[in-house]
């Protein structure tokens, strides 16, 4: 199945200069839906994931579901001011602005083996401020899985993600 081409590309959006790639006519396709879910699922089968840790909104869907297929548990990280407990906040660049990421305090023990989920890696400020917030956990191992890397984007806090196995489903 070729699910580059099931991924819809939006050009200009949010922003002029900004190809967005929408996941939303892969979530709506079951066989594609299945697929994804089934491939993360099958790389991190045998890989002792205690929990998935995904980022709103995207992540949670595939994140959601392979948590339950990998009888993991799921930890959400959630946009500043959105988690009504106790959290643990890092603040990251975008492609396109600024944000602060948010997780809960209690989310994570030291016993964990974390699979960090997300439906795209552009330039990597996402997810290393999503690794920032689950190392301050210290937790025992981090892996990461993304249905697409833009891999024509090269910089320094990619080349920090790349010491860590990473599972991507589109290039
Ligand atoms: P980054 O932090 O630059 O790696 O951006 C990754 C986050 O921003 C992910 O949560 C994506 O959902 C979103 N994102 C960034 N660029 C795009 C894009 N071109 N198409 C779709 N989502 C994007």
């Amino acid at each position: 199945m070729n699910l580059k081409e099931i991924i819809r590309e939006i050009p200009d959006y949010p922003v002029k200069g900004i190809s967005f790639k929408d996941i939303t006519t892969l979530l709506k396709d079951p066989s594609a839906f299945n697929e994804v879910v089934n491939q993360v699922h099958e790389n991190f089968k045998n890989k002792g994931i205690t929990k998935i840790v995904s980022l709103e909104s995207r992540g949670f869907i595939v994140g959601g579901a392979a948590a339950y297929l990998l009888n993991a548990g799921f930890v959400p990280i959630r946009k500043k001011g959105k988690l009504p407990a106790e959290t643990v906040a890092e603040s990251y660049e975008l492609e396109y602005g600024s944000d602060t990421i948010e997780i809960h305090k209690d989310a994570l023990t030291e016993d964990d083996i974390v699979l960090i989920h997300d439906d795209l890696l552009a330039t990597g400020g996402t997810a290393l401020a999503a690794l920032n917030l689950v190392e301050k956990m210290n937790v025992k191992k981090v892996y990461f899985s993304f249905i697409c890397d833009l891999k024509f984007i090269e910089n320094g806090k990619k080349e920090v993600l790349s010491n860590y196995e990473t599972h991507t489903l589109v290039e």
